[in-house]
């Protein structure tokens, strides 16, 4: 299993590190900037950058993409589908990227841009995921270029994965999002914990990072648009009959919008 370190960049970006003690390598996810990479590069001179992910074409997910490259030479695995310059390998559904060893298989999670890809690993004992800005802890990624009903087919297949798949999200949204989950339901017990030791985390200025599918299907509302109150209150929003399903999440993503 390697190690996922997050290193803040901008407001609210984290920059995935996945080191391998193994091989002394280490590959580096969605970098908006370079500077903290080629500083902790600078600081950590045992361990190489080999391998580069990127999720979507997003600035604060590749601005960092070709001063790295041309400092390390890593290789860059990418989306097929998406504006991204310097990428040595594009990737589309069910392609396989080898990882230290490793399988890790691209999903195609088209919804924030047309194009996003997610990277699954099914390891055995602690199977992760990254899912740029698709699926965040509690809450899901604006819908810039794609359908309500592309990201809620795209959030179905993460929430497909198996629960205890380790969730490694782009952004710090965590404790926004789930004001909004209890607001959507606020009977539910999992979105009040959750959201109490998530005020902690941030009163102490620490991550709220990863997430399991396990926890999001409990308290993330855009993963529960077939449960009877995420329908109850997406109709009372509208005071219209709303659908299960796509719908609901449709609905649920354009209030979130102006919460
Ligand atoms: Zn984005
Ligand atoms: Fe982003």
């Amino acid at each position: 299993m390697p190690q996922f370190i997050a290193l803040p960049a901008f407001q609210d970006n984290y920059i995935w590190l996945i080191i391998d003690d193994n091989t002394s390598q280490v590959a580096v996810v969605d970098p908006g900037d370079a500077i903290p990479v080629i500083k902790w590069l600078g600081r950590h001179p045992e361990y190489s950058l080999s391998t580069m992910l990127i999720t979507h074409h997003h600035r604060d997910h590749t601005g960092g993409l070709s001063t790295i490259k041309a400092a390390t030479g890593c290789k860059v695995f990418g989306p097929a589908d998406e504006p991204v310059q310097g990428l040595d390998r594009l990737l589309s559904d069910g392609d396989e990227v080898s990882l230290f060893g490793e399988k890790v298989k691209v999903i195609s999670v088209p919804g924030h841009t047309s194009g996003h890809i997610a990277f699954f690993c099914d390891d055995e004992k602690d199977p992760w995921l990254l899912c740029g800005d698709t699926l965040f802890a509690g809450g899901c990624g604006r819908l810039f270029e794609g359908t309500a009903q592309q990201m809620h087919s795209s959030l179905q297949r993460l929430a497909a994965l198996p629960d205890n798949t380790l969730v490694y999200c782009a952004h710090e949204y965590t404790q926004a999002n789930l004001r909004f989950a209890h607001a959507v339901e606020p009977d539910n017990q999992d979105i009040k914990v959750r959201l109490e030791v998530v005020n902690d985390l941030r009163a102490a200025g620490r991550m709220t990072l990863p997430s399991t599918i396990g926890l999001e299907k409990l308290t993330n509302p855009f993963l529960r648009s077939e449960h009877p109150d995420v329908i109850k209150a997406a109709t009372s929003r509208v005071q219209d009959s709303v659908e299960p399903g796509e719908q609901t999440f449709a609905n649920i993503r354009a209030w979130k919008d102006n919460f």
